[in-house]
């Protein structure tokens, strides 16, 4: 299929070639005629599949015709940053329209949101707790909503967001079109699912899978020897961006002034920044400015950078479900990637749940040259049945177990 077959409106046609998409990816194959159709649809689908154009596309194509300057389509994402991205593919897919776009959430001053707000805009991309605070305003008017889309369902309900979403559900009309997209498919999203969709179409990519352009590696290491590995990975492997994963705030400062100091271009992406200064930096890590992003899950959430060659989990994720989301930054449509994941002793059952979702063991491997001083992995007790092929750029001259983890929880 190409997006020809679909007959998108010729302005969105310009919109999809100025975006440089020439083939549909799965998702939107398969999404995009059903969405189009009017049908409501839960949208089982990893990051980095394509999803926002499936959604955002047939909702560009019901604004070419009805009335202007009223809000017809909302979506709801669950941080900032996804829905800063939702509303620049909204901008760049429905330049030659006459829909606009209002990305609305905390952390930024309420003002130009206002203005955007009263000026009329078609569509909203909006955060949970700010979208709420413009209702209770009175700043925002979703009587005229016709499509509601949910984005990362799962992670919005991770954050807590479903109260939230349940008030802001009484504020938009019960007949409309309504769309829930989640990665994964707890219990608590299944009956989201059924008290706000009406017959949905179901559609499925890859569920709970990490993206397959990405392979992945586990560099056993002792916590306190990460940074230095982390540099000496940087040191022999060809990158083009790196995005870096900690687990707290704290860390992700730390680590990016100590790449800093040691003359990488580098950003940390944590949430105490302000809402500029995250700003800056994710805009500086898509131009290119710099190679490197050092950040925490929430604020990593949703990023979509182009051209990013490796995530690094310089600490193991909390769930699997969050490694998926992390290791979703690289290897997105249809480019290759690696996800690297430093691991010490407490992570083991980590990794095991993280296999079975891949449904493979990860690759153990060393770096070649890399001094570890007295932590020999190969001593320790392996992993099951680690795969041996080697890499093409992480070299490896070893596998085996973990290391302890002196000090984990203390940082
Ligand atoms: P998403 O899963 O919506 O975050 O999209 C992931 C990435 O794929 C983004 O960089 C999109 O711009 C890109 N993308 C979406 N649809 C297509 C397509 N049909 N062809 C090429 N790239 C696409």
């Amino acid at each position: 299929m190409n997006f020809e077959a679909l007959s998108f409106d010729s302005r969105i046609q310009a919109g999809i070639r100025d975006a440089g998409y020439t083939t549909p990816t799965p998702i939107q194959e398969q999404a995009m005629p059903l969405v189009l159709a009017g049908r409501d649809m839960l949208g089982l689908a990893q990051t980095g599949t394509g999803k926002t154009a499936a959604f955002m596309l047939p909702i560009l194509q019901r604004l070419t015709t009805g009335p202007l300057r009223r809000t017809r389509a909302l979506i709801i994402a669950p941080t900032r940053e996804l829905a800063e991205q939702i509303h620049q593919t909204a901008t760049v897919l429905g330049r030659h329209t006459r829909a606009r776009s209002a990305a609305i959430y905390g952390g930024v001053g309420k003002g130009p949101q206002v203005a955007a707000l009263k000026r009329g805009t078609e569509i909203i991309v909006a955060c949970p707790g700010r979208l709420l605070d413009h209702i209770q305003a009175g700043d925002v008017d979703l009587s005229h909503v016709e499509v509601l889309v949910l984005d990362e369902g799962d992670r919005m309900l991770d954050m807590g967001f479903l109260p939230d979403i349940r008030r802001i559900l009484k504020h938009v009309p019960a007949q409309r079109q309504t769309m829930l997209f989640s990665a994964t498919m707890p219990s608590d999203i299944r009956s989201l699912a059924d008290s706000i969709l009406t017959d949905p179409a179901t559609v499925q990519v890859d569920i709970s899978a990490p993206a397959k352009t990405v392979s992945h590696a586990l560099y056993p290491v002792p916590e306190t020897l990460k940074a230095k590995l982390l540099h000496a990975m940087l040191e022999q492997t060809r990158t083009s961006r790196v995005l870096v994963f900690t687990r707290t705030k704290h860390r992700a400062k730390r680590l990016a002034q100590e790449l800093d100091k040691r003359g990488y271009r580098v950003a940390a992406l944590q949430g105490n920044l302000s809402q500029n200064r995250r700003q800056e930096a994710m805009d500086g890590f898509r131009q290119g400015k710099y190679d490197i992003l050092v950040a925490t899950d929430i604020a990593a959430r949703g990023i979509d950078v182009n051209l990013i060659s490796h995530v690094v989990n310089f600490d193991m994720p909390d769930t699997v479900d969050a490694y998926t989301h992390r290791i979703g930054r690289t290897g997105r449509a249809e480019a290759t990637g690696e996800a690297v994941t430093f691991a010490v002793a407490d992570d083991e059952v980590m990794v095991r749940d993280i296999e079975r979702v891949l449904g493979k063991p990860i690759e153990r491997r060393r770096l070649e040259g890399f001094d570890y001083g007295g932590f020999a992995p190969e001593h320790q007790k392996p992993l099951p049945k680690p795969s041996v092929y080697r890499s093409r750029s992480f070299r490896s001259n070893g596998r085996g177990g973990l290391p302890p983890q002196p000090g984990r929880r203390a940082s």
